[in-house]
């Protein structure tokens, strides 16, 4: 090393693969109960816990510090014994892409080897980090992307807060130690959806758990209400998101007849749209303004008439509600087409007129595919793509 080299260095030098065989445990993801029996179990004195908790939780989530030597209101001492036992480590960016409209996909590595997806959206009122919560997807809709590929494995809540950590290291949004507290300006990385990969209530503890982190006051701080669980209609872990969680929730609804929902949205066959009304009734009204999203991909002749138009308006009345249609973002091999212009602006007039907002989402990004339901991880595709040329050179 040389005179100049950052104190950071060790930070960025951390042989993240090797983590599992030099036995040092990830404080990344714990809750606050949780650290302060990691640290107790290492030699905290119990009387001091609930301080040290404190102290490395604002290190880790409020400051962005990764080092154990630099959490300068702790002893020297303590400092080092942290460091033999602990890490601070976040998931790999193995690549990042940067479109043309400014949204930002990178490419995760988790432990194992396995991948996912996290991209950020810059608006101008907003930024909106899109992660992900399972590694592929049990589920299979399929005009989405993510389930043609077989789930690996759940992320853990470590893995999942790691994605709004690491989009933060890349934004450059960390405040600087020392300077401040850290509050100034509007953020650029204002909102969270969880929209990637996965299905965040077939992974519900760990998405509390990262959720939490995310909202805690002591560290990154983002209001509830800033927060979006996006589900499929796992109706059983709906009232448990309010309960829980307490964030905004939009839901996969997608059809208006259950025979549709049913080939679209395969969980339509164990909780069907009455039962998941239902449900959106029950979910409990946090405050007069919040509503539930309905997203509704728009699917050329499948799903876009002027009656599924009227008969998703009568569906969903009594339910505060707002309807985001998506325009289908096409990938390889898909089944569907995206419906025309005229088609999705007819449509969200009956809505509208109905009274409910009834925003067209703009695609962002589809030039690095990280639209909506094009997230996949690349060695997937590229294994897909392998199949394929195959199954071309095979016919020929
Ligand atoms: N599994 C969760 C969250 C991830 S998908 C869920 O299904 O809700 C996020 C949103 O993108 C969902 O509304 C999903 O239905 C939608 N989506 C999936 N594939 C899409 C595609 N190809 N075009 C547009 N939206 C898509
Ligand atoms: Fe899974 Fe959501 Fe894609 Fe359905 S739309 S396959 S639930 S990620």
């Amino acid at each position: 090393m040389t005179a100049d080299a950052p104190i950071t260095q060790d930070v960025l030098t951390i042989p993240r693969k090797d983590l599992p065989q030099d036995g040092r445990a990830n404080l990344l993801g714990l809750s606050r109960g949780a650290l302060r029996d990691a640290l107790i179990a290492a030699g905290t004195p119990e009387k001091q816990a609930r301080m040290r908790t404190g102290q490395i939780w604002q290190w880790i989530y409020h400051w962005g510090v990764r080092d154990f030597s630099a959490m300068t209101n702790l002893a020297k001492d303590y400092r080092a014994l942290l460091a033999e036992q602990f890490v601070i480590a976040l998931p790999e960016v193995v690549s990042r892409q940067i479109s043309e409209d400014g949204t930002r996909k990178y490419l995760v590595r988790i432990a194992g080897g396995h991948e996912v997806e996290t991209v950020y959206i810059p608006e101008e009122d907003r930024g909106t980090l899109c992660i992900s919560s399972q590694v592929g997807c049990t589920l299979t809709c399929s005009f989405c992307h993510t389930g043609t590929q077989k789930l690996v494995r759940n992320l853990t809540a470590g893995e999942i807060v790691g994605q709004i950590m690491l989009a933060r290291d890349d934004l450059g949004e960390w405040p600087e130690p020392g300077v401040g507290t850290g509050e100034s300006g509007p953020r650029l990385l204002s909102n969270i959806v969880l929209m990637g990969m996965g299905e965040p209530l077939y992974n519900f503890d760990a998405v509390r758990d990262a959720m939490k982190i995310a909202m805690d006051g002591e560290g990154i701080a983002l209001s509830r209400r800033r927060i979006t669980l996006s589900t499929s209609g796992v109706v059983p872990e709906i009232a448990r998101t309010a309960e829980e969680i307490g964030c905004m929730l939009a839901v996969s609804f997608h059809a208006t007849t259950d025979e549709v929902r049913n080939k679209l949205v395969p969980i339509n066959k164990r909780w069907n749209i009455a039962e998941l009304l239902d449900a959106l009734r029950a979910y409990p009204k946090l405050s007069n303004s919040e509503r539930i999203t309905f997203e509704y991909v728009m699917l050329k002749d499948v799903n876009d008439s002027d009656e599924d138009a009227r008969r998703l308006v009568k569906l969903i009345s009594g339910i505060p509600a707002k309807i985001n249609l998506i325009p289908f973002n096409e990938w390889p091999g898909a089944p569907y087409q995206r419906s025309d212009k005229g088609r999705i602006a007819a449509f969200a007039d009956i809505i509208y007129k109905a009274g409910y907002a009834s925003p067209i989402r703009t695609p962002r990004g589809e030039d690095i595919m990280a639209a909506c339901g094009q997230l996949k991880s690349a060695t997937e595709r590229a294994r897909k793509s392998r199949a394929q040329i195959a199954a071309e050179t095979a016919g020929q």
